[in-house]
């Protein structure tokens, strides 16, 4: 049994975090330390720890977390100008929450795709 995060009081609002959608199956809100002028993360509101623990029963739910990710940038305006969604898998990924979540930054260049 994975070990819940803190975004699983954030998704119960246990932890009070504004959101900006929620739905049966996904949550977004605002990173709590923003790395560009928008950044918002968009998770399930399943406990899924990494990306290799995701199987075809969730397929409809990261299908909705890019739904609203696209949503999402156009209620930011950031939608023309372009924008990038960003998930990190264990330590190599510089995954630091096991609660898979999706990145969405933008609100400026970003520049080039990684920087090792
Ligand atoms: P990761 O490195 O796992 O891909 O990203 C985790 C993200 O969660 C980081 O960008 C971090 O700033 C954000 N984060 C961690 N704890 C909290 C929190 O309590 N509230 C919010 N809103 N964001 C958080």
């Amino acid at each position: 049994m994975a070990e819940e995060t803190i975004f699983s009081k954030i998704i119960r609002q246990e932890i009070p975090t504004p959101l900006l959608y929620q739905d049966d199956l996904v949550t977004a809100f605002r990173d709590i330390s923003p790395q560009a002028n928008s950044h918002i993360l968009i998770i399930p509101n399943k406990l899924i720890p990494t990306i290799n623990d995701v199987d075809q029963d969730d397929e409809l739910t990261l299908g909705r977390m890019i739904t609203v990710a696209k949503s999402l940038a156009a209620d930011e305006g950031i939608d023309k100008n372009g924008y990038r969604l960003i998930m990190n898998c264990n330590q190599h990924g510089g995954q630091e929450v096991y609660h898979i979540h999706m990145h969405l930054v933008g609100g400026q260049p970003l520049g080039k795709m990684l920087s090792i």
